[in-house]
Order: C-alpha cells, then structure tokens, then sequence
C-alpha cells in the first residue's frame, strides 16, 4: 500500500500528462493531493421543493423532468436548451446554454436531485440555469466540494483523483502526537482529511478545519521554535556583573514592575553566554528608553560598547540629549553620529568608536555605514524597529562579534501574533504605565467647531503649555480644490490669524536637518509654543510639557498611526487632550475614529485595525518569510494561535529534538514546512 508521501503517478490514472498538470498547482506527491482542498462547498444536504427554494444562491430542488428539451437558436454560437420542471406543486424551467448532452440527459417523467441558482424571470417564473443534477433516490445528495479548477483539471476529475488517492492510502497516518490530540481534542489526520474533502456534516467540517488549522500553526510553531534555539550562538559579550542598581537609583522616577522585569530579562540573557535577541513591545510613554539606558549602562560597566539606532534625525537627536541626562553622573562617554554630523566630527567618532574610547554611540542609519567599527560592540539597539527593514538591523548587528541585539517597538501587534511575526525574538512586553500618568482624554469634531477646538489650544498655551497640530499634507498649494490641510498653508493661516501673538512654530519631513533640529529644540525648550507639522513628529518625539494634540482630517490617518502621535502628549504632569478633526461622515471612518475616544490601550487599537483594515499593514512592514497557510488563518484562528503556541512551548520542554518514533511524522511534517523555503530573515 502506497503512503501520503508517495510520487502522484503512483496513483491509478495519473500519467505522465496528469502528473504534468498536477505539478503545475503545486501537487507532486500524494500528500499534496489530499491538502489541495476545496475552495468551496455547496450544501446539498437540504433538499427544497421549487416554491421554498430561496433565490440566487446554490441549493437543492428536487422535481420531475415534464417536457423534452425545446432547442432556441439565440444567435451565432448561441442556443440555449429548455426544460420544464415540477414537484407537483411548484414548477420552473431547467435551461442550458450550448449544452445539448446535458438536456438531453435529462429524461422525460423522472425525478432529479437539481444543484444551482433558483432565478426568476418575467412575471416571477422560476428557472435554474446550468444546474449539476442527478437521479433522485440515488446519491449526490450532501455537502459536495468545488475545487480550484485548472486548464485540463476540472472539479471533478479533482474530486475524483482524491477519491482514488482516499482508497489507495487507506488508513492515514498522523503526525500530530497522541498526548496533543487528547488535550486538544482534535480528530484523526484521516479524519480531518476526508471530511475537509468530503464532510459528513457542517459540524465534522468545522472540526476538520480546526484540526487541521491546529496542525499547520503547530508545525510552524515548532519549526519557529527549533530556528529560534538554534540562531543561538554564543557571545563573547559575557556581561556577568549586575550594576543596573546604580543607574536605577539615580533616576529621578521609580521604574515600573514592568521596566524592571524587561531589565532582568535582558541581565539574564546577557550573562547566559549566547546572544540575546530581544523584543522590547510597549505603548508610546511606557519608558522604552530608561530600559535600554538601564541595559547600556550595565553593558558598558562590564567593558563593551554599546549603539543606539533611531529611524529619524529628530528622534536620535533627542535620545541623545536624554542619555546625556541619563548618564550626566556617570563616566560613559556618549557620541552622536548621524547625516548631518560635520565631516570632521564624524571622523573624531569613527576614530574613538575604532580604538574603544567612545562607550555609547547613538545615530540613525549613519551608524551602518562601512567605515564605521567597534572595538568591541557589545550591544545593539534599534528604537521603533518597525521603520528599519530587516537588513539594515542586521547590518548593525554585523558591526560587532555576535552582539547581544534589542529592538524596541510602540507599534502594538496584536498579541496573539507577536509570537509570530516576531518569530526569531524573546519578548519582552511594558503593559503597565508609569504612575502618575494622565490619560489623555480624545475628542472627535467637525469642521464646523475648528475655531473652538483653537480657542481651547490658545487657553492652554496661555498658561504656559504647548500644542501640536497635525496635518496629512506637507503643501497643498498646487491642488487648492483639496481639502485636505497642509502644515505650510495651516502654518502661514494661523500665524496670521488665529494664533497672532504666538509662537507657532512649522516641521516637515523634507527640511534640512539641521533646521529640523533647531526647530525640535526651540519647541522642546518652550521658545515655541505650538507645532504645526506633518506625521514628522510621530515617532518617539517627548516633550512633556506639550498637552494638546490636534490633527486635521484625522480620517486620513490609520488608527494605530493616531494613537502613535496621540502618544506625543499625556507624557508629563499635565491632564491632555487629543482633538481628532473629520468631517468625513461615512460609517467607516467615524466607527474607526471613536475607537480612538474610547481607549488608550494599544494593543485593543491594533486589533481593532486589524479587524477593520486587514493584516497588510502589520505584515507588509516586515518580510517575515512566513509560509502560506492553506486553512490557518493568524489573524482569525487567534484562539488556536495561542493554544499552539502553549502546547509546543510544552513540548519542546519536555523533549526538545523531539527524539522518539511517536514523533517521527512530526519530525517530518515540520522539516517538509521548512524545505519549502520558509526563513526568517
Ligand atoms: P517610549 O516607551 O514611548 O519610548 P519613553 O521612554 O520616551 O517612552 O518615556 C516617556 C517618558 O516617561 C519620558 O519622559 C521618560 O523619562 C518618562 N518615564 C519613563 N519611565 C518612567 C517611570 N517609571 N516613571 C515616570 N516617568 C517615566
Ligand atoms: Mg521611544
């Protein structure tokens, strides 16, 4: 008897031109033929009587065949072919379009099972058209599977080869271990198979889409797993001494349960002697940078040196003036590398990065560049990872011997996924916000009350507070018809108008940086009041002191981007305020933007977008390399994403290179994933 990984042409009926057929839909060994699934079934398991059948979805009717086929030319390669039917209360016409055989298949005073669409016509005359039908009393009746259908491969010479293939495998073997099926209460592979194929019922194939789901996500997952301990090399950055004590006094703020959690987590896999690969996940303002500074500090205490990769100038700019602060009472000498550091400054830092005399260098992409060495790289960070591609964070980890690597993230991912996506990382997660910490209350309003929304800006600015205000367009002059605000023009309007008397000050991405940075540093030194600018700001900028947040045509914006720069305020004493502007009226928009007014929890905001908007964004801003999913859904199977999760984490505990015969299918399943180009990174 062949098995699941026999070569397709072992199968009666495939020759060397059906071979060629099935390889081209990616089917070459049996196994490949039983998980080519249906992409559709139709429920034939109720059958209707002509009066009852509801209109325009597939259903089945069963009545008797009263006339011969009356044959209607239409036009040039145009016939159709009519049949009446009745059920002996209720009556409508078969029809067929250049089908003579099947018409005439049909005969005159028998009864049919018909599979199609009830339509009406006329006066409320009741046809199907094209149906697939077979003799009543006989089978046919059930939940039929519709298959993707190719060139010379339709559904049923499909359904038929997996008929055969069922027949000629006998019983299917299964790689899911015993123990999991129990805990889990999962139906057999051959089980799982042959409903997916052929269900017995709408409840057997829903268990065999769960069981068959669990089964991929759990082969990933352990495949994931097994990359993970093996990406593991060892690091000749033993930090072995603990001094984050030091560091962690001298702060003018408690740390959170949380902060110190994420830091003895990275203590504990920096004197592990393998290399740390660490994914610091936590809303805007929950601390990120005090962790990294409290893991820097150790870092460089015990000997080696440490770099910091921000994504924007204006963003590397203020880490370093806030390790500055950090590390004021400390001998660890700090360098700032990024564009517009001067030709002769960037050679000085090269020079003392090279021979060890600079402890901490913090930049932006300027840190990759080939000229740039260590003495002895210890540590790499990149700060809102989610703006770098992958490479480029490994260029950074190429600048030393096998660094340990943290990368911190705001951008929520739902938790169900992190462990995913993030496949080859730990996680660490801040859920808990620093005290004292105002929630920022959040606004949606119209147009029409704009002035007022400015009117309670000026009040705040009055009392020495600062504001923001966001607009979707950098410069909306060639396209005055838009409207849609630009930061210049909102600029010029209000330091005219509204905001005469006060210093507003403009930001946009395309100024020069060192403009930029003059103006990052009058507005977080006070010298203005309110920032008018473009989504510049929406990473990691923090200035306390600025309380409102307004942004202008907020439909135009996704939803975790708006809690991102709603994070901008609410980071210090002051009770803030976010102020979504949108006349967009649609259903869409204003469900998505009351999301906003709602809650300030992250990750509940980057559920809702996934839910609302799809997967692209989270994924289209990672090559995660992740293999295609024929019934798993990451997204949807949440619940069985987890459950797998929890059960191989358990087995790989107990029996980590999965040694025994129970496991020898697994073994095999999860090593076939692999050959089929899965990799990470
Ligand atoms: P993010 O996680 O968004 O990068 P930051 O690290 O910028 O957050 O921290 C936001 C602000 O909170 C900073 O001003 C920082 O000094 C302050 N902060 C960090 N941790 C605490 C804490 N435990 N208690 C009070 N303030 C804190
Ligand atoms: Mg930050």
């Amino acid at each position: 008897m062949m098995d699941i990984y026999s070569d397709i042409s072992a199968l009666r009926g495939v020759g060397a031109k059906r071979k060629e057929m099935l390889e081209k839909i990616g089917i070459t060994t049996v196994n490949d033929l039983l998980t080519y699934f249906p992409r559709a079934y139709e429920d034939y398991t109720y059958i209707y009587s002509i009066n009852d059948a509801p209109l325009g979805v597939n259903v089945c009717v069963k009545a008797y065949i009263g006339s011969v086929a009356r044959e209607h030319y239409i036009r040039k390669g145009m016939t159709t072919y009519k049949l009446d039917a009745t059920d002996g209360e209720g009556f409508m016409d078969i029809v067929f379009f250049n089908n003579k055989y099947a018409a005439r298949a049909l005969k005159l005073d028998t009864e049919y099972l018909f599979f199609g669409r009830v339509t009406t016509y006329g006066r409320g005359l009741r046809q199907m058209t094209s149906p697939q039908f077979a003799e009543a009393g006989g089978k046919g009746a059930g939940i039929k599977p519709v298959y993707p259908q190719t060139a010379g491969l339709n559904s049923a010479a499909i359904e038929k080869l997996v008929k055969s293939a069922f027949d000629a495998c006998g019983e299917i073997e299964d790689c899911m271990p015993q123990s999991i099926r129990d805990g889990y209460c999962l139906m057999s592979r051959g089980e799982c198979l042959r409903n997916l194929h052929f269900p017995e019922s709408a409840d057997l194939l829903s268990e065999a889409k769960r069981r068959y789901a669990f089964e991929e996500l759990f082969d990933l997952q352990i495949g994931l797993s097994r990359l993970k301990i093996k990406a593991r090399q060892k690091s000749p950055a033993l930090i072995e001494n603990d001094y984050t004590g030091d560091f962690i006094n001298s702060l003018p703020f408690k740390l959170t349960n949380a902060q110190l959690r994420a830091i003895e987590d990275c203590k504990k896999d920096m004197a592990s002697g393998v290399t740390m690969n660490r994914l610091l996940q936590g809303d805007v303002g929950s601390g990120k940078t005090a962790v990294a500074a409290a893991v820097i500090y150790n870092c460089v205490k015990n000997g080696f040196q440490a770099a910091l990769m921000a994504p924007t100038e204006v963003l590397a700019q203020q880490h370093y003036t806030t390790f500055l602060k950090f590390f004021d009472k400390f001998h660890i000498v700090t360098a700032l590398l990024t564009g517009s550091t001067t030709a002769a400054e960037k050679r000085r830092i090269k020079e003392a990065l090279r021979n060890g005399d600079i402890n901490l260098v913090i930049g932006t992409h300027a840190l990759i560049q080939k000229d740039v060495e260590f003495a002895n790289l210890g540590f790499a960070i990149t700060d809102e990872q989610h703006r770098f591609g992958v490479n480029q964070r490994a260029m950074l980890n190429a600048k030393g011997k096998s660094p340990h690597v943290l990368v911190m993230s705001a951008t929520p991912i739902p938790r169900t996924l992190s462990f995913i996506v993030y496949g080859e990382l730990d996680l660490s997660i801040l859920d808990e916000m620093p005290a004292g910490r105002q929630k920022t209350e959040t606004f949606l309003i119209g147009e029409d009350v704009r002035e007022r929304a400015y009117g309670y800006v000026k009040k705040h600015l009055a009392q020495g507070r600062q504001a923001y205000i966001v607009c979707p367009l950098v410069d909306n002059e060639d396209d005055p018809d838009a409207d849609v605000k630009a930061s210049k023009q909102l600029y010029k309007e209000l330091s005219d108008g509204f905001f005469r008397g006060y210093k507003p000050a403009l930001l946009y991405g395309k100024m020069k940086p060192q403009e930029k940075k003059a103006v990052m540093e009058d507005f977080a030194a006070g010298k203005t009041d309110v920032l008018i600018s473009t989504t510049v700001i929406e990473v990691g900028v923090d200035v306390p002191n600025a309380v409102i947040m307004v942004i202008e045509n907020a439909e135009m914006f996704g939803l975790s981007q708006l809690h991102q720069l709603r994070g901008r305020v609410g980071r210090g004493e002051y009770q803030s305020t976010c102020i979504l502007i949108s006349d967009k009226k649609d259903a869409d928009s204003s469900e998505r933007l009351k999301i906003l007014t709602q809650t300030t929890d992250g990750f509940r905001i980057a559920d809702e977008d996934l839910r609302l908007r799809g997967p692209g964004d989270i994924f289209g801003s990672r090559q995660h390399g992740l293999p295609n999913m024929k019934i798993a859904n990451m997204i949807t199977d949440g619940e069985i994403v987890r459950e797998t999760h929890t059960a191989a984490e358990k087995l790989l505990k107990e029996n980590p290179t999965l040694e025994g015969e129970e496991f020898n299918m697994l073994r095999k399943s999860v090593n076939m994933l692999f050959a089929k180009g899965i990799s990470l990174n």
